[in-house]
C-alpha cells in the first residue's frame, strides 16, 4: 500500500490548487478525482475578475476570453457598464483543472484520475482510504492528512449516514454555443446577466463569452419555492428563451450541455475539520450564494488550508481549529449578508422590484458595480439608498406641490 503525507480527494479548483501548493512545498501528495478526464464534468461558467490570474498564478492557456463590461437585463429594462480595460476573464474550466493537475505532477506529486472515493478507516497515526477504479478495482492508500475537496458531495468529511447541516440547493445548466462571428461580436466584451421573472424567476441567467465564436448561455435557480411564482418552467426553457428572444442568432450549433447542483450550508454551518481531515472549497460552502461565484474562493480556502496542514505535519498543531477560525474571518460576514440578499432577490422579490433595482444601480459606475458583484462591498448599497431617498423625496414634492420638470 502506498502512503502519502496528504491525499486530496476531488480535483476541482480547490483540490487541484491545494495539491499543487503542497507538491510545490515538497510534500508527498496524491490528488484523486473520480472522473477519468476533466471534460466529463466541465460544469462551471468560470467567470472571474482579472485579479484571479495573478493571485493564483494562472497561465494564458486556461483563459477562454477577456471581458471589460457588465450588462444586466431584467424583464423590462437593461443597463450596461463598461471599462476601457479588461476587468475579468472567462476561464476554460477543463483547462484550468488540467493545468492544476499538471502542476501537481510537475512538482513531484501524483494524480489519479478515474478513482472514486469509497470510505476510510482511521488508525493511530494515519488513515486508510479506499478507492474504486475501473482499471484496478478497489485500492487502498494511507495518508497522514486527508483533504475533502469533493465539493457538494462532502464525501470524506462526513461519515456515511451522519447528520449534515441544512443546505440551500441550486442547480445550473449551461449550453456552449458556436455562433456566427457577427453574433459573437455583440456579446463578446461583457458578462450579461438576466434577472426577473421573464428570464429566470428563482435565480438568474447569463451569456458569457468564450473564445471566438463561442458563447456560454446558462441559467441557474434555487431549488426552493418562490413566494410569487409557484410553477416556473424547466431551466432549459429559460436558456432557450435567451437564445431565441435575445441573441436571435442567424444560426448556431450546441457544442456541449453541462450543469451541476451546488449545496450551500445555511448560515455556514459546515464541518471544516475532524481529526486529520480538513474540508475546502464548496465542501465548506465557499461558493458565494448571491452570485454563484466559487472558483477563486475555493482556491483561496486551499491556500488557507495549506498553511494549517503544514503546521499539522510539522507537529506545531494538533487540529485544524484555527483553519476554521481564519475561514470565518475571511468569509462569514460577507457570506451571511449574501445569503440573505440572495434569498430575498431569488425567492421573494416581485418583477417590479427587480426592474426597479436596475434603475438604482445605473447610478453606480463600473468600478462600484464590480465592487458590489465581485468584492461584496455591500456598503455601495448606501449610495443606492441615498439615491432612492432623493428620487422618492422629489416625487413626493412634485405630487404635493405640483412641481413640474425633469
Ligand atoms: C452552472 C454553474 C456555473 C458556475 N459558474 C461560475 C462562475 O462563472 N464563476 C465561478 O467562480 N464559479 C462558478 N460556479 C461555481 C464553481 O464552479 C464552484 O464553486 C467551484 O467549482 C468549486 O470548486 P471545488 O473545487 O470546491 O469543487 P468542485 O469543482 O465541485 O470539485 C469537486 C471535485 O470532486 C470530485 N469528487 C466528488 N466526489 C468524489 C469522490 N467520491 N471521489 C473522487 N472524486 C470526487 C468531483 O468529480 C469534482 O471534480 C458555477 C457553478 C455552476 C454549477
Amino acid at each position: 500500500m502506498k502512503s502519502f503525507d496528504v491525499v486530496v480527494v476531488g480535483a476541482g479548483p480547490a483540490g487541484g490548487h491545494c495539491a499543487r501548493l503542497l507538491a510545490k512545498a515538497g510534500r508527498k501528495v496524491l490528488l484523486v478525482e473520480r472522473y477519468e478526464n476533466f471534460s466529463v464534468n466541465s460544469f462551471s461558467s468560470a467567470g472571474t475578475p482579472i485579479e484571479t490570474l495573478a493571485k493564483f498564478e494562472l497561465p494564458n492557456e486556461v483563459i477562454g476570453s477577456y471581458w471589460q463590461g457588465i450588462k444586466i437585463v431584467t424583464t423590462n429594462l437593461n443597463e450596461s457598464w463598461d471599462s476601457p480595460k479588461p476587468l475579468g476573464v472567462v476561464l476554460d474550466f477543463t483547462k484550468l483543472r488540467e493545468f492544476l493537475a499538471h502542476e501537481v505532477k510537475a512538482n513531484g506529486g501524483e494524480v489519479w484520475l478515474g478513482y472514486f472515493y469509497l470510505r476510510k478507516e482511521e488508525e493511530a497515526e494515519q488513515t486508510i482510504l479506499f478507492f474504486k477504479s475501473k482499471k484496478e478495482g478497489e485500492i487502498q492508500v494511507a495518508a497522514k492528512v486527508i483533504v475533502d475537496a469533493t465539493g457538494p458531495s462532502r464525501a470524506v468529511i462526513y461519515n456515511k449516514g451522519e447528520a449534515q447541516p441544512l443546505f440551500h440547493s441550486g442547480t445550473g445548466i449551461e449550453y456552449l454555443l458556436e455562433v456566427t462571428p457577427e453574433d459573437y461580436e455583440k456579446h463578446c466584451d461583457r458578462l450579461t446577466f438576466f434577472l426577473g421573472h421573464k428570464w429566470m424567476p428563482k435565480g438568474y441567467s447569463w451569456i458569457f463569452p468564450m473564445e471566438k465564436p463561442k458563447l456560454k448561455v446558462g441559467a441557474g435557480l434555487l431549488n426552493s419555492q418562490h413566494e410569487l411564482i409557484k410553477k416556473p418552467e424547466p431551466i432549459k426553457y429559460y436558456i432557450e428563451l435567451i437564445i431565441k428572444d435575445y441573441i436571435k442568432p442567424k444560426n448556431y450549433k450546441i457544442l456541449d450541455i453541462h450543469g451541476a447542483t451546488l449545496k450551500y450550508s445555511q448560515g455556514l454551518q459546515d464541518k471544516y475539520y475532524r481529526k486529520n481531515i480538513i474540508a475546502i472549497g464548496d465542501a465548506v460552502s465557499t461558493v458565494n450564494f448571491l452570485g454563484g461565484e466559487g472558483i477563486r474562493h475555493g482556491m483561496c480556502s486551499a491556500e488557507v488550508a495549506v498553511k494549517y496542514i503544514e503546521k499539522y505535519l510539522n507537529g506545531e498543531a494538533s487540529d485544524f481549529k484555527k483553519y476554521q477560525k481564519e475561514m470565518y474571518k475571511i468569509f462569514y460576514k460577507k457570506w451571511i449578508i449574501s445569503e440573505k440578499l440572495g434569498l430575498k432577490k431569488y425567492l421573494l422579490d416581485s418583477d417590479n422590484i427587480v426592474d426597479r433595482s436596475i434603475t438604482y444601480l445605473k447610478y453606480l459606475n463600473i468600478h462600484e458595480i464590480m465592487d458590489l458583484l465581485f468584492n461584496y462591498k455591500f456598503e455601495k448599497f448606501s449610495k443606492i439608498f441615498l439615491i432612492r431617498l432623493v428620487i422618492k423625496s422629489l416625487a413626493f414634492f412634485r405630487k404635493s406641490f405640483g412641481f413640474k420638470g425633469s
